[in-house]
C-alpha cells in the first residue's frame, strides 16, 4: 500500500481544486471560503465542472447533498449525474446551482417545533469549507441544512456559526496583543469502540435494535486483570484496522494511533487533529465506515457508549484548542511574558466559560446511553470540573494571592511583565478522572460519548468561550493601562472561577459532596440535564451570538428529549420482546426439563436422589415468577409513559428517567440471574462471554 498515493485520493482538496479548476476560478473560491460569502454562481458553475470531472475519474455516478441531521447520522440522498440529450442518448452534467444548494423534504426529519410554524419544505447548503468525497460511486457534498425561512435542522449550522463567532472575539483579543488574524478551532476526537462476531451480534435483539446488551450475565472473567489495554492486537482486528485505516486514509482522514483498551474487545483509534469542521466530518464518516468495515470482517462494530454491563463504555474524548490561520497554537504556553500573557488569559477566559456554562457542557454529552457511562468509576462524574495540573494552578494561585510562585521566581508574578515559569508539560496529564483537563496545549473534553456527533459539545466550547473573550475584549479594550486591566481581569477571572478547578479523584464519591459544597452544579441524568438548555442565561447566550434563535433553541431542546424518551422505550420495549417470546419460554422449557427428570427418576425408584434437580426447579420457578412480575411492571411503565407526541415534554422524560429505567433495571437483574441458572442448551442467547470475547 503506498499511503501517501492513497491519502486523500478521494477528496477534492487543495490539490485537486488547483488540478481540475482554472486559476482564477481557484482563487475565487479560496477567497469566498476564507472570507465565509456566498458563492457567485458562475464561479459555482466552473467549480462543479471541475468537480463533476474529478468524481467521474474516480467511478462516481451520482452525486449527494450530505449533512447532518438532528440525529445521530448523517443523511443523504442519492442523484445520478445523468441528462438526456434528446436522441436516446445521456451526458452527465452537474451545475452550479445544483451543487450550491438542495431542495430537501425536512417533514421527516426532526425539527421540534420548527416544522409546526415553518414549512416541510428545507434546503441544503454546500458548505465550501469542508472538502467534497467521492465514495461508492457518489459525490459526497457536505452540505448545511436549513428550513425555508432558515433556521437550523441540523448540527453543522449551529457549528459553523459557533466557529465564526470564536473567530471574531477571539481576534478582538488578539489585536490587543499586537497580532490579527482569522482564528479557527482545532479538534482530536479519540474515538473507542467494541468489536463483537457478527454471528452473535444477529442472535441478539437487544444489540441488533439497540446496539446494546440489554441483558446477560457478567462472565467469571471481564477486565479484572487489566490485561488488555494496550495489549497485543489480534489477527481477526488488526486485518480490521488495516482496512479501516485504508477506507479512511482514501477519504483524507488522518487515522494516527489504534490500540487495544480497557476492557476486552474494546478498542480506540485517534486521527491528527484538524479543524473543527473536517474533523466533525470525519469523525461522522469515520463512525459509519467503522461499522461497514466490521461486516466485511464478520464482525459488528458497537458505538454504543455502554454496551456490556460491568464492562468499561465507550467514550469520546474530544480534544480541543484555538488556531491561528497559520497554524500557530493558541494554548502552547509561550516563552515570553507577553506570549505568556495572551496565555494567561485565554485559560483564564476558559476557566470562566467552563465554570459559568457547566449546564451547557453537561446538556452538549447528555444521552440516556452516555448517563450509564458517565460517574461509574470508568468514565468522568456528570459533575463538571477541571484539572490544569498542579504547577499550572500553582502559578494562577500565585498571582490570585499576589505571591511569588516559587524562590526562582522572585517577587510577585506580574502578567506580561515577568515570563510564566517553566512547568514540565507532562505535569498537566496526570489525572484521567477529571472531565475537563488542559493537557499541556490543548484541552480534553472527557466526557462525550462514542456514538455522538462531535459537534454539539464542539458547538457549546466555540460558543461559552467566544462569549467570555468578547466580554473580556469589551474591558480591556477601554483600558487606559493595559498592562494593569489585564492583570486585575485575569486575577479577578481565577479568583471567582477557581472553584472549577479540581484535581483530586473526580471517580471518588467524596467529589460529589466536595462539589456541592463549592456549588457546582450536578445533573445525574439527562432528564435531569436537559430543561436546563433554555434557560434565561442560555438563551441569551445562543441569541446573543447568533448560534441559536430562542426558537431554534427550543426546537432542540424538545427534539433532545424526544430522542431520549424514544430511545428508551425501544430499550424498554425490546426487553419486554426478548422477555416474553426468548427467555421466559426457554425457562419454562428448561423447567419441564428439571420435573420430566424427577418424575423420571421417582418412577425409576422413589427413593433416588434428586436433591440438585429440585433445589434448581424451585430457584429457577422463584426467579421466573419474578421475572414475570418485573415485566408486567415494565409494560405498564413503558405504556405510563403516554402517546408519541408527549414525548419532547421535560415531564416525559422524567416519566422514563425515574420510572421506566428502574423497571429495566429490576427486569434485567431477576433475568441475569436466571440466566447463570439454566443449562446452557436452553439459553436464547449467546453469553458475554462469547461477545467479549472475539475469537
Ligand atoms: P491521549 O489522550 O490518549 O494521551 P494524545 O495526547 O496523543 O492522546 O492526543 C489525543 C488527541 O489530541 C489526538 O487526536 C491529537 O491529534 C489531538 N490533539 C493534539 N494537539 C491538538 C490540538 N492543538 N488541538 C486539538 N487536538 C489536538
Ligand atoms: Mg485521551
Amino acid at each position: 500500500m503506498n499511503v501517501p498515493e492513497l491519502f486523500g485520493s478521494m477528496v477534492f482538496n487543495e490539490s485537486a481544486m488547483q488540478e481540475y479548476l482554472p486559476q482564477d476560478t481557484y482563487e475565487a473560491l479560496k477567497r469566498t471560503v476564507a472570507e465565509g460569502l456566498p458563492l457567485d454562481l458562475a464561479v459555482a458553475n466552473v467549480v462543479a465542472k471541475g468537480m463533476k470531472d474529478w468524481a467521474l475519474e474516480r467511478g462516481a455516478t451520482h452525486y449527494t447533498h450530505w449533512f447532518h441531521p438532528l440525529t445521530s447520522t448523517t443523511a443523504e440522498k442519492h442523484n445520478s449525474f445523468i441528462t438526456p440529450v434528446g436522441d436516446g442518448r445521456v451526458v452527465m452534467e452537474f451545475s452550479g446551482s445544483q451543487l450550491v444548494k438542495g431542495e430537501s423534504d425536512a417533514s421527516s426529519f426532526p425539527s421540534g417545533g420548527l416544522r409546526a410554524t415553518f414549512e416541510a419544505r428545507g434546503y441544503t447548503a454546500w458548505d465550501p469549507t469542508s472538502y467534497a468525497f467521492v465514495r461508492e460511486g457518489t459525490l459526497y457534498i457536505p452540505t448545511a441544512f436549513c428550513s425555508h425561512s432558515g433556521e437550523s435542522l441540523d448540527l453543522k449550522t449551529p457549528l459553523l456559526r459557533s466557529m465564526e463567532a470564536l473567530s471574531q472575539n477571539a481576534r478582538r483579543i488578539l489585536s490587543l496583543f499586537g497580532h490579527d488574524s482569522h482564528i479557527t478551532t482545532t479538534v482530536g476526537p479519540e474515538q473507542e469502540y467494541f468489536l463483537v462476531d457478527r454471528e452473535y451480534y444477529e442472535r441478539r435483539k437487544d444489540l441488533t435494535y439497540t446496539g446494546r446488551t440489554l441483558f446477560g450475565a457478567a462472565p467469571p472473567k471481564a477486565q479484572e486483570l487489566d490485561d488488555h489495554y494496550y495489549g497485543f492486537i489480534k489477527t481477526r482486528v488488526s486485518s480490521y484496522m488495516r482496512d479501516l485505516n485504508e477506507e479512511l486514509w482514501k477519504l483524507g482522514i488522518l487515522a494516527k494511533t489504534e490500540h487495544n483498551e480497557v476492557a476486552p474487545g474494546q478498542h480506540e483509534l485517534a486521527p491528527i487533529f484538524t479543524t473543527t469542521n473536517l474533523a466533525t466530518d470525519h469523525n461522522q464518516l469515520t463512525m459509519e465506515i467503522m461499522r461497514k468495515v466490521a461486516k466485511r470482517h464478520d464482525m459488528a462494530c458497537l458505538l454504543h457508549e455502554k454496551p456490556f454491563a460491568g464492562v468499561n463504555g465507550s467514550g469520546k474524548h474530544v480534544n480541543w484548542s484555538m488556531a491561528t490561520v497559520d497554524g500557530v497554537n493558541l494554548f502552547a504556553p509561550g516563552s515570553s511574558p507577553a506570549q505568556n500573557a495572551q496565555f494567561l488569559l485565554l485559560l483564564a477566559a476558559v476557566i470562566k466559560a467552563v465554570d459559568t456554562h457547566q449546564d451547557l457542557l453537561r446538556i452538549s454529552v447528555a444521552s440516556a446511553g452516555n448517563d450509564r457511562r458517565l460517574g461509574q468509576k470508568e468514565a468522568p462524574p456528570a459533575i463538571i470540573s477541571m484539572y490544569i495540573g498542579e504547577e499550572l494552578e500553582a502559578i494562577l494561585e500565585a498571582i490570585v494571592m499576589r505571591k511569588q510562585y516559587n524562590p526562582q521566581c522572585p517577587g510577585e508574578l506580574r502578567v506580561g511583565v515577568d515570563a510564566l515559569p517553566v512547568f514540565p508539560r507532562d505535569s498537566t496529564d496526570r489525572n484521567r478522572t477529571s472531565p475537563f483537563a488542559f493537557t499541556g496545549d490543548k484541552f480534553e473534553f472527557r466526557m462525550p460519548g462514542s456514538a455522538q456527533a462531535i459537534s454539539e459539545p464542539v458547538t457549546v466550547l466555540n460558543t461559552i468561550v467566544a462569549d467570555i473573550l468578547g466580554r473580556f475584549a469589551e474591558e480591556l479594550e477601554q483600558a487606559e493601562d493595559f498592562e494593569a486591566a489585564l492583570n486585575d481581569l485575569i486575577r479577578n477571572t481565577i479568583a471567582a472561577h477557581r472553584r472549577i478547578l479540581f484535581s483530586g479523584n473526580g471517580y471518588d464519591t467524596s467529589w460529589v459532596k466536595e462539589a456541592e459544597e463549592r456549588g457546582l452544579m450536578n445533573l445525574p441524568t439527562t432528564a435531569d440535564a436537559l430543561p436546563h438548555l433554555t434557560t434565561p442565561k442560555n438563551i441569551a447566550l445562543f441569541e446573543k451570538h447568533g448560534i441559536y434563535s430562542k426558537e431554534e433553541l427550543f426546537a432542540r431542546q424538545e427534539i433532545l428529549l424526544e430522542n431520549y424518551c424514544k430511545l428508551l422505550r425501544i430499550e424498554a420495549s425490546t426487553m419486554v420482546e426478548m422477555a416474553w417470546r426468548d427467555i421466559l419460554p426457554a425457562v419454562v422449557g428448561y423447567g419441564r426439563e428439571l420435573a420430566e427428570t424427577i418424575g423420571a427418576k421417582k418412577a425409576v425408584a422413589p427413593a433416588l436422589a434428586c436433591g440438585a434437580e429440585t433445589a434448581l426447579l424451585d430457584e429457577v420457578s422463584t426467579l421466573s415468577d419474578t421475572a414475570h412480575v418485573r415485566l408486567n411492571a415494565l409494560q405498564n411503565a413503558i405504556a405510563a409513559g403516554g402517546a408519541l407526541e408527549t414525548y419532547g415534554s421535560p415531564a416525559a422524560a422524567r416519566h422514563f428517567c425515574t420510572v421506566v429505567i428502574p423497571a429495566m433495571d429490576a427486569l434485567r437483574e431477576t433475568v441475569d440471574r436466571l440466566e447463570v441458572r439454566t443449562g446452557k442448551p436452553w439459553w436464547p442467547y449467546p453469553s458475554y462471554g462469547k461477545l467479549i470475547y472475539l475469537h
